[in-house]
């Protein structure tokens, strides 16, 4: 294989680190290009020493400091760089490791330019997904999902034909609070969705994997990766989370994709692909599992699972709606602004109050979006 280039957006994240872990296990197989990050500049420097990247993205604030200790290195504004930094002709491979609508520029401009794009973000698919995956059609350009669950569909999938695909069916560990009464969920605090049980991940998805948002976002991004209808996507909750999605096909044989919960795992996959590289993780232990249970989700207990299939449904500009209005929701639940219930209430109400429109091009679906975090607020204002 020949050295792959890399460049990985958002690197001091959760993602970024587990990207970087995995560039280490493979030494020599990859080479770090670019690393991009915001304002977490010790750990940022701490990775420049370590893996010499050629290129170094971050907030405009930090530049000349950096600029006058790394002679050699050069550096850009995360702001407004991100989509000539993708482009350039020196790096082969695109990791979206940061989180939020952020990614969508950077997204299109590097799915534009033919890169293999490696999203660990799912907010740009859930708004632009069918745009972005129409553009990697004309462009030739490769998506490998690093979405754990989009990473088993992927995997599940290769070697298959399309239209023998019946549907796909997403597990859901739960959450941290999927054995709390739903009448005790209003006093949940940031402590308690902060400690999820399965995987180790930033705070935004963190608190949508306790309210189950973050299910209803993959129902979304795995109809745009691929090309599903909403009755052909499943969710069924599986809190031991070994499987880590599946797939049914028309004679109904079920494939399903297992292993150790760590992100280095599909990380590693989506940068090796269509090759696969030792492991840095002991084998998966059946024996210790012992238990592997499924049931249902709990539509009632978890309103915004139901919400977004609503939106996944109807698709347009809702799905962008959905997304900007959880990301005003949650971000004032993190800053202690709004109770973990209230989240909902400021959701829904923004996605009813939209009136649905086409979304053929990126204008519209940022017009959608813009809309959604000002209404967002509205009612966030009047709740807190
Ligand atoms: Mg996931």
């Amino acid at each position: 294989m020949t050295r792959r280039r890399i460049a990985i957006l958002g690197s001091t994240g959760s993602i970024g680190q587990n990207t970087l872990k995995v560039v280490r296990h493979c030494r020599p197989a990859f080479e770090v290009k670019a690393l991009t990050a915001y304002n977490n500049i010790a750990l940022l420097e701490k990775d420049i020493r370590e893996f010499r990247p050629e290129i170094v993205a971050v907030a405009k604030a930090h530049l000349p400091a950096l600029r006058s200790r790394w002679k050699t290195v050069r550096f850009m504004d995360v702001d407004e760089d991100l989509d000539a930094l993708v482009g350039r002709r020196d790096v082969d491979i695109v990791v979206l490791a940061m989180t939020g609508s952020a990614a969508l520029g950077p997204f299109l401009a590097a799915v534009r330019a033919g890169k293999t794009v490696a999203p660990a973000n799912k907010e740009a698919l859930v708004m632009a997904g069918e745009i972005i995956m129409e553009e990697a059609r004309r462009c030739g350009s490769r998506i490998i999902p690093v979405d754990s669950e989009q990473s088993a569909i992927f995997q599940c999938l290769e070697g298959q034909r399309r239209e023998d695909l019946k549907r796909v069916i997403l597990t859901a560990s739960g959450g941290p609070l999927k054995d709390i009464p739903v009448k005790k969920h209003h006093t949940i605090s940031v402590e308690d969705v902060l400690k999820h049980p399965r995987w180790c991940m930033g705070a935004k998805i963190t608190v949508d994997s306790a309210t189950l948002m973050n299910k209803g976002f993959e129902v979304i991004e795995a109809q745009r990766l691929f090309g599903l209808s909403v009755h052909e996507v499943d969710v069924v909750v599986h809190p031991q989370a070994i499987i880590h999605s599946m797939v049914e096909f028309c004679d109904g044989s079920v494939l399903a994709q297992m292993g150790v919960a760590d992100m280095c795992v599909p990380i590693q996959y989506a940068l090796t692909y269509p090759r696969r590289h030792k492991g840095a993780r002991e084998s998966l232990d059946l024996t210790t599992a012992r238990i592997c249970t499924f049931e249902k989700p709990d539509m009632v207990k978890f309103p915004s699972l139901k919400l977004a299939y609503m939106v996944a449904g109807k698709g347009g500009t809702l799905p962008a709606v959905l997304n900007a209005a959880d990301e005003v929701a949650v971000e004032a639940f993190l800053k202690g602004q709004i109770k973990f219930t209230t989240m909902f209430k400021i959701v829904e109400k923004t996605v009813l109050a939209h009136r649905n429109g086409s979304a053929k091009n990126i204008k519209e679906i940022l017009a959608a979006d813009g809309w959604a975090r000002i209404k967002a607020r509205e009612a966030l204002r009047k709740a807190a």
